[in-house]
């Protein structure tokens, strides 16, 4: 049974879009990484030199926009993990588990701050080792 059975799905058409205009000559990770980048950048055009209250406040047509780069950026993302073998529901699993490893509640609630910043400094390099927590 497949792990996330709609994703799935959206991968293997995709695959087929792909190979009907025999794109998948172009679709190399590197490349494939790079689309993904690409359509991240067109995401953040639609937020471009909005106020934080207008960037919470989108008209219908704004929202579409979102949701058309967002959808572009899910399709490569998607590509992209297929192309290497990578499950992604299996992948968000463990990396959210390294998250709470990383972040514990108790050490970083209300802040902003990125896991590094709390960290004890090493006796060695006197720099924080991100797998001491
Ligand atoms: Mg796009």
């Amino acid at each position: 049974m497949p792990e996330w059975p709609e994703l799935e799905r959206f991968q293997s058409e995709f695959r087929d879009f792909v190979a009907e205009r025999d794109w998948d000559q172009f679709h190399t990770p590197k490349n494939l990484a790079m689309a993904l980048v690409g359509e991240v950048g067109e995401l953040l055009e639609q937020f471009q030199w909005l106020t934080a209250e207008q960037s919470a406040e989108l008209s219908p047509e704004q929202l579409e926009e979102v949701a058309h780069e967002i959808a572009d950026v899910q399709i490569y993302l998607a590509a992209l993990a297929d192309r290497l073998g990578i499950s992604i529901g299996p992948a968000v699993a463990r990396k959210m588990a390294l998250n709470a490893e990383k972040y514990p509640p108790e050490k970083v609630r209300g802040s902003a701050a990125k896991y590094t910043a709390y960290q004890a400094p090493t006796a060695s390099t006197g720099k924080t080792d991100p797998e001491s927590t």
